[in-house]
């Protein structure tokens, strides 16, 4: 049943206090509701497919932590896994053989990786692939998209200069000229952007990194034209493809988006699912790149908790459970049906949009034409979104506080809550204009 009006004065009152101790009150800004207007809702506990807030309201949840709850909240062989690891130690600094567990579990899912390093968070997979990938090649330049997120490292936090194909300018403050000139940023599904930069600096592009199917600016898929263009320029020029697969990984498809597509990069990143949803990321690759990283190679990047015992057993049990009783033919059928429904109520109630899906992941834009890069998913109706995203709130359904976030579910939520979501899009649309 949806829950009429749900207060929410726990969640203020924390809000309040939170705000004079961490930075805007939160810890990381998506969770601010910046995208949609008013203050965040407090978490007290999760479950399956339901998040339960302070004020003892209970939401069914799209956000799945963003991603690494594929297979529902407090599953209780994750959870009796972290719990058995906990009894034994939470840190060492000195390897254990779940290490390896969890590296043989990502490198049989992802054939392309042949080496694999164990960090903390998507962030460093994204940051250590980056400065091996200039390492291994001895060139500086790299080349990423705008609307694709990388997390915050400095050099990817850059956002297009005036002319196609030139040199990034910084997005944040704090980002040096010194940290974004090095990095180009191009439009996702330009194919001919790519052939034009490679014809500009044909020896200097370190590699190229992309989300390949894109979560951060809503859901936008790669045309086949644009894999087929990135991978052919980058082995043609001696660059390095890395995709990142923080988002997509284990959850397009066990294989993630490569496996999808039938594509090889040379590196990939993940994070999110592969930690079971606690603080762990990965990368890897060819062992002729990943072999530069140090004590093998020369080049440094190291981790007081990376390969944390906690985070290797709920990763390395999320991994062999999906593994071995894969959610991904189920999480099909109903995201086909939680698509499809959604987009249905938008039109019932004659509001121009696209739905865009890859599996489990989706979003759907306000706009009146299809996503394909940021420019075109920048025109998407902010105002109207918000309006959704609250009405939905009203009805007991959490769905993404931001236009341009994916939206995921997990194998936890049942036929019936994904038509009770339909039910609700549908109550909540048909009173917007
Ligand atoms: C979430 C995300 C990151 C950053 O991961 P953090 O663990 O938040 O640092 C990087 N890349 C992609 C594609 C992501 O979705």
């Amino acid at each position: 049943m949806p829950q009429a009006n749900p207060k929410r004065q726990n969640s203020q009152t924390a809000f309040a206090k939170a705000k004079n101790l961490i930075p805007g009150g939160v810890n990381s800004p998506a969770r601010a509701f910046h995208g949609v207007g008013g203050e965040p809702i407090f978490i007290s506990h999760a479950a399956g497919q339901f998040l339960f807030d302070i004020d003892g309201n209970r939401y069914l949840d799209y956000i799945g932590s963003w991603g690494p709850m594929i297979l529902g909240h407090a599953h209780p062989l994750v959870i009796e896994a972290i719990q058995k690891a906990a009894e034994k130690g939470t840190s060492f600094g000195a390897p254990t053989e779940n290490e390896s567990r969890l590296a043989e579990l990502i490198m049989h899912a992802i054939p392309s990786i042949e080496r694999v390093r164990l960090v903390n968070s998507g962030t460093e997979a994204t940051m250590s692939a980056i400065r091996v990938a200039r390492g291994a090649t001895g060139r500086e330049k790299i080349v990423k998209f705008s609307g694709c997120y990388h997390g915050h490292v400095d050099s990817l936090l850059v956002a297009a200069g005036s002319a196609a194909a030139t040199l990034g300018v910084p997005d944040s403050p704090g980002v040096t000229q010194g940290n974004s000139k090095d990095t180009i940023v191009l439009n996702y599904n330009d194919s001919d952007s790519i052939v034009e930069t490679f014809r500009k600096f044909p020896t200097e592009i370190a590699a190229i990194i992309l989300e390949p199917i894109v979560g951060n600016m809503g859901t936008v898929l790669p045309s086949p034209q644009f894999l087929k263009t990135l991978r052919g320029e980058t082995t043609q020029h001696g660059s390095i493809l890395i995709f990142d697969e923080v988002m997509t990984g284990f959850r397009v498809a066990y294989g993630g988006a490569q496996n999808v597509f039938g594509i090889d990069p040379d590196m990939t990143t993940l994070g999110k699912i592969v930690g079971g949803g606690l603080p762990l990321a990965a990368y890897g690759g060819k062992s002729s790149i990943m072999d530069n990283v140090m004590p093998a190679g020369k080049v440094f990047q190291a981790g007081t908790l990376a390969g944390n015992p906690l985070a290797t057993a709920a990763g390395a049990t999320t991994l062999e459970i999906l593994r071995d009783d894969p959610p991904y033919a189920y999480l099909e059928t109903q995201a086909s049906r939680l698509g499809n429904g959604l987009k249905s109520a938008a039109d019932a109630a004659g509001l121009p949009s696209q739905m865009q899906r890859m599996g489990s992941m989706m979003t759907l834009f306000f706009n009146e034409a299809p996503v394909v890069d940021w420019p075109t998913a920048n025109r998407s109706d902010r105002k109207r979104f918000a309006k959704y995203f609250w009405g939905l709130i009203e009805e007991g359904v959490y769905m993404p506080c931001s236009q341009f976030e994916a939206l995921f579910f997990s194998r936890s939520h049942r036929p019936e809550d994904i038509d009770s979501t339909v039910d609700a899009a549908h109550r909540v649309l048909a009173k917007l204009d």
